[in-house]
């Protein structure tokens, strides 16, 4: 699994990164990126519920 931000979307609020901050860290801006290249497979599941529970619905699965 490979996931990535829509930077247009992105509002920064932080949900995708309290849910997973293995794979989702905050940038000096205040906007979520993506620090790994795959999601290890025992983090898919948090991975799912940040997709959901994004509100700007800005994080895609590639
Ligand atoms: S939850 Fe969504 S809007 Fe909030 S920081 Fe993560 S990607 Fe951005």
């Amino acid at each position: 699994m490979k996931v990535s931000i829509d930077t247009d979307r992105c509002r920064g609020f932080g949900v995708c990164v309290s849910l997973c901050p293995e794979v989702f860290t905050l940038t000096d801006y205040g906007y979520s990126e993506v620090s790994v290249d795959e999601v290890p497979a025992d983090l898919e599941g948090a991975v799912s519920e940040a997709i959901a529970a994004c509100p700007e619905h800005a994080i895609e699965t590639l």
